[in-house]
């Protein structure tokens, strides 16, 4: 077993040129902040060391790196398979950097890492202006940010990564480093969805887009058993779609919540949530197909805030439940795709498991393959499948049903979106980034980190 490498007089020496906290296990704050957001991951480590700016994330890792400690990144703690915490060596913690400045004349805007999706948006819709990210609040923008970033305005905005202009990072050796179209730009590339492999980024720049504040969105629900009609009717809806318009297919057993009937609650439902980037009135109209195909047990599609619906899915990922997901990309939904979709769906046993299926295209596919470390651009759709519980009981189930789903569908596997791995093994990672970028990224991980230091993540060991 593997034990805590640094000696006192070094946390000694940490501890007091740290501005945020150095926390160890005798701390009493130490158990809530090894925890992340998968309950399931259960990890002590040695320390974990809470930054409050740039510097602090400089000793951090020096400390590392002299004691040569096993060293996890940690901004949102959403990582699905818990890279973002690890046993024995140390946490460097960004989640106290959350600070976030709007420059409403030129759209831009800085956020520190340790923002929240649910932040980021909150301050930049007091200005009808918007970042790409994804579709749950609590998810950290670091993460998600280095991993691409799939949402709601992607096909009209693109990736989370289309709109950054910078980042500032630090890395292996503790140095400072911006990196930009202009500066640096093999590793501005390289974080474009290569991930945590290239440093620490302790902040980032990005574009702003108008959107809403009021925009037309939320999810129609039928009851499972129409799958097959609903996902047919939905596969030629969504061809020649506009970009303003984005469309995630849910299959989910319906919560006991006041917002539905008591006579639904626990039925297996297929959903199909959309979001439209535009004004409200085209929004309508666009929905209206969807709204109006077949009978709806439940309709929530209706005008609201974007930050109402941007938290519509929140309930639905709680910290501290044992979650596990199963992810693939597929290029259309064919006849089988359906079939597969509609089989699991009936099979769904926790309340809490689900399916996300995502529609890419638009603005995210008119940006070249090789322009960032982001692979499958042209994918059609993406699979998020979620085998959850809310405790160790049941989870062997439902980690059963994902991988058994994700099974049925490997003949139509594409491409798989990094973000969505778990600790599935080196081939798995240069899957997701295809055999060219994964090269590339190896030769610029022998430059910035050759010794791997970087390595709790979805690993591009040196080339
Ligand atoms: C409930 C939920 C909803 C999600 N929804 C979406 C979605 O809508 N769209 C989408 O694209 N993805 C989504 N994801 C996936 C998400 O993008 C990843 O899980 C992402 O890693 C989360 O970022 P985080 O900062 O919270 O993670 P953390 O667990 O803190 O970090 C994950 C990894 O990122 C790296 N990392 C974190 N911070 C830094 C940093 N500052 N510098 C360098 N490396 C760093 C590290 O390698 C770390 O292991 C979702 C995940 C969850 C759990």
């Amino acid at each position: 077993m593997n034990t805590f490498a640094a000696d006192d007089a070094a946390v000694g020496a940490l501890r007091s040129a740290f501005h945020g906290e150095v926390i160890g296990p005798d701390d009493e704050s130490y158990e809530h902040h090894r925890r992340v957001w998968n309950g399931s991951i259960d990890r002590k480590p040695g320390l974990i060391a809470r930054c409050a700016d740039p510097t602090d994330v400089v000793n951090a890792v020096r400390f590392g790196r002299e004691n040569s400690l096993l060293t996890a990144v940690r901004s949102g703690g959403h990582s699905f398979p818990g890279l973002s915490v690890c046993d024995d060596g140390l946490v460097i913690d960004l989640r106290p950097m959350d600070g976030i400045r709007v420059d409403p004349e030129n759209r831009t805007v800085r956020a520190q890492a340790g923002v929240l999706l649910g932040e980021l948006d909150q301050v930049t819709q007091q200005f009808g202006l918007a970042v790409p990210a994804g579709i749950v609040t609590h998810t950290g923008l670091a993460g998600l940010t280095l991993g691409g970033g799939i949402g709601w305005i992607m096909r009209k905005y693109g990736l989370t990564i289309d709109q950054l202009i910078s980042v500032r990072m630090v890395t292996a050796d503790g140095d400072t480093v911006t990196a930009s179209a202009e500066e640096n730009p093999d590793m501005f590339w390289g974080v474009r969805g290569g991930g945590g492999n290239f440093g620490i980024v302790t902040d980032f720049e990005f574009h702003l887009n108008p959107l809403g504040p009021q925009v037309m969105a939320g999810t129609v629900y039928w009851p499972v058993e129409q799958a097959v009609p609903v996902l047919r009717f939905y596969r030629d809806w969504i061809a020649g779609c506009p970009d303003e318009l984005m469309t995630i297919v849910a299959l989910r057993r319906a919560p006991a919540t006041p917002a539905v009937p008591a006579e639904l609650a626990g039925q297996r439902l297929i959903g199909i949530a959309g979001c439209y980037a535009g004004s409200v009135s085209e929004g309508q109209t666009a929905l209206q197909a969807l709204k109006s195909f077949g009978s709806p047990v439940l309709d929530f599609c209706a005008p609201k805030p974007y930050l109402e619906h941007q938290q519509s899915f929140d309930p639905s990922f709680r910290p501290g439940r044992w979650y596990y997901v199963r992810s693939c990309d597929v290029a259309e939904l064919t006849d089988d795709v359906i079939d597969i979709i509609a089989e699991y769906g009936r099979r769904i046993l926790s309340p809490i498991t689900s399916l996300a299926l995502w529609q890419l295209g638009g603005a995210v596919a008119r940006v070249g393959e090789d322009e960032t470390a982001f692979n499958g651009r042209g994918a059609g759709h993406s699979f998020n499948i979620n085998g959850n519980s809310e405790t160790a009981e049941g989870f062997d189930h439902e980690r059963e049903w994902a991988r058994d789903f994700w099974t049925a569908l490997k003949p139509y596997h594409t491409s798989v979106y990094v973000n969505f791995l778990m600790e599935e093994g080196e081939s798995r990672i240069e899957q997701a980034y295809g055999p060219e970028k994964y090269r590339r990224l190896k030769t610029l991980k022998r430059t910035y980190d050759p010794t791997n230091f970087f390595r709790l993540n979805q690993n591009v060991r040196p080339g």
